[in-house]
């Protein structure tokens, strides 16, 4: 509703009429509403106009039916007046004849017979005079005559002075007869009775003429008439035909009527009875004569025309209403018409792909938003037109051309065609269009669909994942280490680089025998092997490569294998394997090993060659001592003082002393000796004990007191036992140097050699040795060299001492340091400590290597 038109009209308007206003507010309003609304609004229109057609019709009916009731009305009220006349007038007649027929009878001009004559006659006249009488001024009959009817209807008259007969009937009319006397003399005038029945059920009513002679009232002439015979004679025979006249009493109740009194009963009954009453004159006594009348059409029910418009109007109606229905399914289906086209039109323009139509002569008859976009070209640009199309390149229009004859002719390839399309800035991209035949609703071709997808990135992306592809396996092929993809389950190769190829010829069973497992099918690996995949489950747990060096036999080498588990590009778990060969390295590790074997040997003989004189004086006590006891007893012998048990005693302390010398040469033979380094279990405190006892001898020489303190109940070490004395020995000899070429006083000359258990994060458990001595501790430049060989600040040293020690050490996972101890800020000596795992169980140099063969 964008075009609202104003609200008001300008006031300067006058013409504008109030329902031309409310008729164009209307049609705004209709225009302000929605469609579907609308639409409601249009299809209630044709119900409202049945409604009102049916409306109209009824008040047609209506209006009809109640004309027809007045015509009815119009035409009984005639009737009844005329009939009414009629009577009248002839009552007034008869009246006027009675009255002459009085003066006569007065003047005497007719004597009682001439009057039964003349009443003879003007019953056979008037047929409705059905009795004539004379009544005396006494009310007594002077003459009567009855109409022949009467008699033979009423055998027996109750008349005054006749026969009595029905003694009711009788009575009434005495009655009547006295008060119509009676009025009539003293009005003198004729007066009429109020009917009144016979015996016989004939209803009359009587006209009483008085007869005044010479002012004197002298009786009267009576008359009766029978109201039937009145009406009778007096209503014409097509006013009887059309309505039925009545006469009512003043109850008006009926006592005469021309219809039977059935149909009177009937018509009665019925409402749609349509009655005028008009008063009887010259009569009264509130007796009136009554016209009614029945309609002549059978009302609105019996109205077949109306029932032929009603049951019209219901047919329209209900197929109005079907209409309606139908209209609604037409509206649903049209709903759901628009909403797909909208869901297609939405579908297209939010797909990236690129449609293109045209019709079998190669004319563009559509292109989607996205082909659009994609060439740069407005659909404007591009419906309608012909081979050249705008997004050609000019260089390959010949391409182009074969290329759309192609597709004319249905022959483009399934796998659609690579094309180079030309943007309308001039940019290029590659596209790649596929062909597919327009075929319309029924069935027939009407052109083809071509849609184009850019493929300049997948290209792109294609490129460069071929040049990182080549890449990668020039990498790998370049590689001096062998790698190899094996799958866990099937046990086949799935990978080998060049190097693998060139050492294992390209098979798998080296590469399984490298990973330290039989090639795949083998089920002895029991519970260590994953159920699902037949992979070691310690390795899974791991998920890292674990490096292992593999000796093989049959190729002489060495190698470094590391393997992991990974998914493979098909998704299968697969082992890497990268095996690097070693052998150069491990033979010079080896080298190294033999060497620095060789150097702790020679460090050894070099300590025994320093410790030389100490040992030489150390040995020349017991063998000063056994010289001695030797000498003593030699003399004793030659002076022949020689008991036998003093004998016994000096051979037994010469043989301690001897004991004693040869336990000393024991202990250097046992440390010099040259053996393969062997781990074994090994107590602190016997390692101590030995080295205490060589170191004793030298400490001595210098004149170092010595302390030691070791732990009870330490636990038991896995190391040599030979190596581990030998960097005690060193420690101790250095300590007790430093003391002695210091010239430390007395007081100073301490070492104190400390054996404890301890815990440390890195290693856990370990056992701590430390010695501390009160020297003069090292010197800063001195610090960051100690473990540097050949490095000594002494004339006659060596410079290995320190550097074999840490590499024994770190041979047994220990760890070895050596810090100055302060006194405030003077260096009160120095600790050197090593620590050896307790849980150590092996070495790398002794540990047992996996060997292939
Ligand atoms: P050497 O004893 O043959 O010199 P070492 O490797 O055993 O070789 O010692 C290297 C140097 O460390 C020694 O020259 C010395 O200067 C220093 N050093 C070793 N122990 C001590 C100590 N207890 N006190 C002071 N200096 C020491």
């Amino acid at each position: 509703m964008s075009s609202r038109p104003p609200e008001s009209t300008p006031p300067a308007a006058p013409s504008t009429r109030p329902g031309l206003r409310l008729l164009r507010r209307l049609a705004a309003r209709w225009r302000r509403l929605s469609p579907s609304r609308q639409d409601r609004l249009a299809t209630l229109a044709p119900l409202l106009s049945v409604m009102l057609f049916l409306a109209a019709i009824i008040t047609a009916f209506w209006y009809l039916r109640n004309e027809e009731i007045e015509r009815e009305l119009e035409s009984v009220k005639r009737d009844a007046e005329l009939v009414q006349q009629q009577i009248r007038l002839r009552l007034i007649e008869n009246q006027e004849q009675l009255v002459r027929m009085a003066r006569e009878v007065v003047t005497r001009a007719v004597d009682r017979d001439e009057l039964l004559a003349q009443a003879e006659r003007i019953e056979r006249e008037r047929p409705e005079i059905v009795s004539l009488t004379w009544l005396g001024v006494h009310r007594q009959v002077i003459a009567r005559h009855v109409s022949p009817d009467l008699v033979a209807a009423m055998p027996r008259l109750g008349m005054p002075g006749g026969d009595p007969g029905d003694p009711v009937s009788a009575e009434l009319r005495q009655r009547v007869t006295l008060e119509t006397f009676r009025d009539s003399r003293e009005l003198r005038l004729p007066v009429y009775s109020p009917p009144f029945r016979h015996a016989n059920r004939l209803l009359v009513f009587q006209v009483q003429v008085p007869l005044i002679d010479h002012g004197n009232f002298a009786g009267t002439l009576v008359a009766e008439y029978s109201v039937e015979a009145l009406l009778r004679h007096f209503v014409p025979p097509e006013v009887s035909q059309r309505h039925v006249i009545s006469m009512l009493d003043g109850n008006d109740e009926v006592m005469a009527s021309t219809a039977g009194a059935a149909a009177l009963e009937r018509g009665r009954h019925k409402d749609t009875l349509l009655t005028w009453s008009v008063p009887f004159a010259p009569v009264h006594h509130g007796v009136t004569l009554r016209g009614e009348g029945f309609r002549t059409s059978a009302g609105l029910v019996g109205n077949t025309l109306f029932w032929m418009v009603l049951a019209l109007s219901a047919l329209t109606l209900w197929m109005l209403l079907g209409t309606w229905r139908h209209m609604r399914r037409r509206l649903q289906i049209q709903g759901a018409l628009v909403q797909e086209t909208n869901f297609r039109r939405a579908m297209e323009n939010s797909m990236l792909t690129g449609m293109r139509a045209m019709d079998l002569d190669g004319r563009i008859t559509y292109v989607n938003p996205a082909f659009c976009a994609m060439t740069g070209f407005s659909e404007a640009d591009l419906i309608g037109r012909m081979p050249p199309y705008p997004h050609w390149p000019p260089e390959r229009m010949e391409e182009n051309h074969r290329l759309l004859q192609q597709e004319l002719a249905g022959r483009s390839p399934a796998g659609g065609i690579e094309v180079k399309v030309q943007r309308r800035d001039g940019t290029r991209f590659d596209a790649r269009m596929y062909v597919s035949p327009l075929i319309d609703s029924r069935g027939q071709q009407t052109g083809w669909m071509t849609s184009m997808t850019n493929i300049t990135e997948a290209k792109r992306i294609r490129d460069q994942l071929t040049a990182s592809h080549e890449r990668f396996t020039t990498v790998l092929e370049g590689l001096d280490a062998a790698v190899s993809v094996m799958s866990a389950q099937t046990g086949e190769l799935l990978f080998a680089n060049r190097t693998y190829r060139l050492w294992f010829g390209g098979e798998a069973r080296w590469h399984a025998q490298l990973a330290g497992r039989p090639a795949s099918g083998d089920d002895e690996q029991g519970d260590a092997v994953d159920a699902m995949a037949g992979v070691p489950t310690a390795e899974l747990d791991e998920a890292g490569a674990d490096a292992r060096e593999v000796h093989v036999e049959a190729m002489q080498k060495w190698f470094d294998v590391r393997a992991r588990y990974l998914q493979w590009t098909d998704g299968r778990l697969a082992q890497m394997l990268i095996a690097t060969d070693v052998t150069a390295r491990r033979q010079m590790e080896e080298e190294t090993a033999r060497q620095i074997e060789r150097a702790q040997e020679t460090s050894r003989l070099v300590t025994m060659g320093e410790m030389a004189s100490s040992v030489a004086h150390e040995l020349n006590q017991p063998l000063a001592a056994i010289t001695n006891y030797c000498n003593g007893m030699l003399s004793r012998l030659r002076a022949g003082n020689l008991r036998e048990e003093d004998l016994a005693m000096a051979l037994e302390k010469t043989s301690k002393q001897a004991q004693r010398a040869g336990q000393i040469i024991h202990r250097i033979r046992q440390f010099v000796k040259r053996s393969e380094p062997q781990r074994q279990p090994a107590r602190a405190a016997e390692i101590v004990e030995d080295a205490l006892e060589l170191a004793t001898i030298e400490l001595k020489r210098r004149n170092v007191a010595i302390q030691s303190y070791v732990a009870q109940r330490l636990p038991v070490l896995q190391v040599d036992p030979i190596l581990i004395e030998q960097v005690l020995l060193n420690l101790l000899k250095n300590a007790a140097e430093a003391i002695d070429n210091a010239q430390m006083p007395p007081k100073r000359r301490t070492i104190e050699l400390r054996v404890v258990p301890r815990h440390t994060a890195e290693l856990g458990g370990v056992i701590e040795f430390s010695v501390t001595d009160a020297g003069p501790g090292i010197r800063e430049e001195v610090i960051g060299r100690l473990y540097e060989a050949f490095f000594s600040t002494k004339s006659d040293g060596m410079g290995i001492g320190l550097s074999l020690c840490r590499s024994i050490i770190e041979s047994h996972q220990g760890r070895m340091k050596a810090e100055n101890l302060y006194n405030g800020d003077s260096i009160c000596g120095c600790r050197f400590s090593f620590m050896l795992p307790v849980a150590t169980t092996g070495d790398n140099s002794t540990a047992k290597t996996p060997e292939v063969h």
